[in-house]
This record gives C-alpha cells, structure tokens and sequence, in this order.
C-alpha cells in the first residue's frame, strides 16, 4: 500500500490504426448477393467469396446462407 497516488500519464493511443469509415461496404460482417451469369446464378460476398455457378438463384441464396452462417 503506498500513499502516493502518483498517476501514470498515460499518452493519447496516437499509433492505433483507425478504419476508414469510407465505402459502402462494412468493415465487418459478410453481405452476400446473387449474380446472374448467362442461365446460371452464382453468390457472391464482400468479403470476396464466391459460391459456385448454379442452376436455380435458390440454390445460390443457399450457399450464400451457408457462407455467412460460418
Ligand atoms: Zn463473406
């Protein structure tokens, strides 16, 4: 126990890397939306992940699902 309250300055974080706030994406999360290719449907994130060409939009919807259910 000492009496001395001395306090410790502590310096403003200068060096902490701030985030953009700029963009429309979010800096966070996963946004997934469906593409038309030709007759097939592919999902797509903006986390740059990509589901496979499908047949029916549904089934891209799915493995987009899929994907941001982790
Ligand atoms: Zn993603």
């Amino acid at each position: 126990m000492e009496p001395h309250t001395e306090a410790t300055p502590v310096p403003p974080l200068v060096s902490v890397p701030r985030q953009s706030p700029e963009g429309p994406q979010p800096p966070a999360g996963h946004t997934t939306s469906t593409s038309e290719r030709g007759s097939f449907c592919l999902a797509a994130c903006t986390c740059g992940w990509r589901g496979p060409a499908r047949r029916s939009r549904d089934l891209a919807r799915k493995d987009a699902t899929r994907h941001t259910a982790g």
